[in-house]
Order: C-alpha cells, then sequence, then structure tokens
C-alpha cells in the first residue's frame, strides 16, 4: 500500500473527530478514490523517484527520526549551519533541492544525507571540526551525495518497492546508525530486501562526492583542504576501532587511495584561489554548541570563544548572574555582533530587567532589519508581557513584508493563538507545515482550521482549495 494512501487514511479519522466537535464539516472529499490506486514504480531513477517524491520521503523521514533523536533548535547555530549550508547547496553541481540542514544532539561522529535533500549534522562531527574549512568540506560532501542523489540511485535498484517501503528503509537504517541495538534496521531490511551494504555509499560515490565537494568549495572560497584534514584526522582518532562514535566511517569508507585522490585534486588548485580557512561565525558557533551540549573540555581558539562557551552554558542552566557579565564583557569588545547581543538580551529579559533587554532587542533590530530570529523574540516577549494583540499586529506585518519566512510564519501562528484567533493560528501553521514540505501536518491543520471558519464562507473557499491541493499532490507516485 502506498504511504499516502496510509496516512491520508489517519488524517480522515482525525479531521473526522474535530469536525464532530466543531460542527462545521467539509463536505466531500476523494480519499476514497486513493485507496484503490497502487505506486506504479518506472526503473529509472527518475522514474522510481522522482525529485518531488524524494523530498516527501526525506520529509517522512525526519518526522520518523524526530521521536527518537534530539534536535538542537537553537535559532542562532541553525541560522548559522543553514547559511553555511545554503552558499554550499547553491553552488554545487547536480539537482539543487530546498536546503534543510539540521543538527542532531549527539557526541557521535556522523553526518548523513536523507533523499530530497535533507542534512542532518551531529553535534559531535561539529564539535570535532577545528575550523570553518573543515565542517564545509564534510557538508559538501555530503550536500554531493544529495545532489548526485546517490541514495535514490542505490533504491532505484531495488524494483518494486513503494514509497512507503523506501522511507521506513531509509529511516531504519539511520536509526540504526544512530543506535545499533535498536534492532530496526534489520526488521526493515527484510521487508525492503535490501541489506545493510547496500546502503552505505560505494567507493566510487565516495571518490564522486569527494570530487563534487572540492568543486563546490572552490565555487564559494573555502579552502577545500578542510576535506583531507578532516578525515585524516578521523582517521587517525579511530585506528582500527571503528566504533560507533565514528559512525561517519562506517557509512562513508575511506582509504589511502581515495584521500590521495582528493590530495592531487587539490594540489592543482592555484594557492591564491583556495579560499578562506575559518570564520569568527564558526569558532563562535562552536564554543556556542559546546555550550549548550556541556562541552566544557574541548579547546577553543580564542579567549573570547571560551568565554562565550561559559556565558551560554550559565545561561542554559539559568545562571544569569554569570551569563550577564561574561556576555555584558563581549558585547562590549564586540557591539553589535549578534551571538553576544542577543543571548545578553534574553539573559536580561530572564533577570526581570525587561526595559533594558527589550531597548538591546530594538538596537539589535535597528541593526539587522528584518533579521527573522530577532523578531521572533520580540513577538515572543510581547505575548509574554501580556500583549498577544499587539504581538499578533507586529507578527502580522512582518509577514507582509517577508511572506516566504518559515519562522516568520509559525511566529505569527504562535501569536495568532495567543490572540485567540483559532482559524488563523491553524491556518498559518498549515501553511508553515507546507513549507516544510510536511503535506500531512499541513492537511491536518488545515482541517482544523476549516472546523473554525463558520460564517466565513471565505475562508471556507480559501481552506478548501489548500486542502483540495495537497489531496491532489500526495496521490501515489505517478511515473
Ligand atoms: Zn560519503
Amino acid at each position: 500500500m502506498n504511504k499516502f494512501v496510509t496516512i491520508f487514511t489517519l488524517i480522515l479519522v482525525c479531521g473526522l473527530s474535530s469536525a464532530t466537535v466543531d460542527a462545521v464539516a467539509r463536505p466531500s472529499s476523494n480519499y476514497a478514490d486513493l485507496n484503490n490506486q497502487l505506486p506504479d514504480l518506472g526503473d529509472p531513477v527518475d522514474r522510481t523517484l522522482s525529485k518531488a517524491d524524494e523530498q516527501k520521503i526525506g520529509a517522512e523521514v525526519f518526522d520518523k527520526l524526530r521521536s527518537q533523536v534530539q534536535f538542537i533548535d537553537d535559532p542562532l547555530l541553525l541560522r548559522y549551519l543553514n547559511d553555511l549550508g545554503n552558499r554550499l547547496m547553491a553552488s554545487a553541481p547536480g539537482t539543487h533541492f530546498p536546503p534543510n540542514f539540521m543538527l542532531i544532539n549527539s557526541p557521535t561522529i556522523n553526518a548523513f544525507t536523507v533523499p530530497g535533500g535533507y542534512i542532518a549534522v551531529y553535534s559531535g562531527l561539529f564539535l570535532f571540526a577545528d575550523n570553518e574549512s573543515e565542517l564545509a568540506g564534510v557538508m559538501a560532501h555530503e550536500i554531493a551525495h544529495a545532489t548526485h542523489r546517490h541514495i535514490a540511485r542505490m533504491l532505484a535498484q531495488q524494483s518494486g518497492n513503494s514509497a512507503i517501503v523506501i522511507a521506513g528503509f531509509v529511516a531504519a537504517l539511520l536509526l540504526g546508525s544512530i543506535n545499533p541495538d535498536m534492532g530496526a534496521a534489520a526488521a526493515a531490511t527484510s521487508i525492503a530486501g535490501v541489506t545493510q551494504h547496500e546502503i552505505n555509499f560505494t567507493r566510487m560515490h565516495e571518490r564522486e562526492a569527494d570530487e563534487f565537494a572540492i568543486q563546490t568549495l572552490q565555487r564559494v572560497h573555502i579552502d577545500p583542504h578542510g576535506l583531507i584534514t578532516f578525515f585524516e584526522k578521523l582517521e587517525r582518532q579511530s585506528g582500527d576501532n571503528r566504533a560507533a562514535q565514528y559512525a561517519f566511517l562506517l557509512t562513508h569508507p575511506l582509504n589511502n587511495e581515495r584521500i590521495s585522490a582528493a590530495e592531487d585534486r587539490i594540489a592543482r588548485i592555484p594557492s591564491a584561489q583556495l579560499g578562506t580557512k575559518d570564520s569568527l561565525s564558526f569558532q563562535l558557533a562552536r564554543a556556542r554548541l559546546a555550550g549548550l551540549t556541556g562541552d566544557l573540555k574541548i579547546r577553543l581558539a580564542t579567549a573570547a570563544s571560551s568565554n562565550y562557551r561559559q556565558a551560554v552554558y550559565a545561561q542554559s542552566h539559568g545562571d544569569w548572574q554569570s551569563a550577564r557579565d561574561l556576555l555584558s564583557k563581549l558585547y562590549r569588545e564586540y557591539p553589535g555582533n549578534l551571538w553576544f547581543g542577543l543571548p545578553l538580551a534574553q539573559v536580561l529579559f530572564a533577570h526581570g530587567h525587561t526595559e533594558a533587554a527589550q531597548s538591546l532587542l530594538n538596537e539589535l533590530l535597528a541593526l539587522y532589519p528584518g533579521n527573522s530570529i530577532l523578531l521572533r523574540q520580540s513577538v515572543l516577549w510581547l505575548i509574554k508581557t501580556g500583549d498577544p494583540a499587539q504581538a499578533y499586529r507586529t507578527a502580522r506585518e512582518t509577514m507582509e513584508r517577508d511572506p516566504d519566512n518559515r519562522t516568520i510564519v509559525l511566529t505569527t501562528a504562535e501569536a495568532a493563538s495567543a490572540a485567540g484567533d483559532r482559524l488563523g493560528s491553524h491556518e498559518l501553521l498549515g501553511k508553515y507545515f507546507l513549507m516544510k514540505n510536511n503535506l500531512v501536518a499541513a492537511h491536518q491543520e488545515f482541517e482544523l482550521a476549516f472546523s473554525y471558519s463558520a460564517g466565513n464562507p471565505l475562508a471556507q473557499k480559501r481552506l478548501d482549495a489548500a486542502l483540495q491541493k495537497i489531496e491532489a499532490e500526495a496521490q501515489p507516485i505517478k511515473n
């Protein structure tokens, strides 16, 4: 059975129950027709897994992972990771996907790519990188697996597997690599009739990914030597003990031949064109991550990054006084720096200095107009200080100026909810999930919004159109 059939059957049940409660039901639905359709998968990669199907599978896999692993949702870190990732993805050769970079809280040194351009970096890998060129090297390598659709190509060889099987299979393998005792991998393997080694990238894929990574890094002016130094360091540290901590080596086989091939390629680049090795943002991101994950041991590059780690650690443990002292000092040394300014404002707010916090936030907003992290903070504080109506107005105005910004859409949904606009809140959440390519959650939210739409024919028409569009998109994979 196709995955969307299964999922939409479940949603029909949810939709009905909420309709019963709120007494507004949507007149017609064509779910039943979906049950009679079976996936029709062709042979070539593009027919087996179109780019759009790959993205749907990626979204599904990440939903499965969300309940099993801990993602780090820190806005500053995600902004850094996605800015770097977007730069690399935009310059990578091959099929481009809307970038979706995630950060997983785990000491394991690993990163992985899911069909559809979803790329996860483990905190352990981020901290293991000593400079931006090393992190960017690994990310460019993962991006190359995505843009050259290595997983899709391998899965395409396994004919007869529906999208649901593929999604379950990929998720189980990833979970298996996160925690080898889970046993989920074995179960899915038997369903899909594929063995673990077939999902691991082949030597050819690895060489290809290295080669494209070097090209990408050159285009964004980041020194590709980081790719080599990172792999050599990994190889040296792991030795013969390729335990779970070095999971990256299990799925990305490394050998001397591969390293020398990459070295040869880099040696041909004129040294004036090698690009930058590091950035202040990388060092502060790494320090912030170390503080958030409680890693107080790794060596940091500068005194400022060490103090920053200490400040972040203090803030995350509610030690406002230490956090405030350290951050104030850092912000005086680096006025206008967002890495220091935003947490300082947060600490001031948490410590009860609401006015000082607001004025610092306004100072930052003047320096970074339209910055969604700052705007979100401002709206959340308005909700907290008891002015949800003003929060909703501010959020809506911001969204009008920047309608495609996911963070702002989510913030506006939260403000709508606080202001008591249930229809608006669920409709915005539906929009937010649609932007994240999560059709199932989007459908659910639009259904809920519909249930609050009594007496509002315009909204009903709009929501019905949105729901029908999702249902049409969720049709079984066609060739
Ligand atoms: Zn690889």
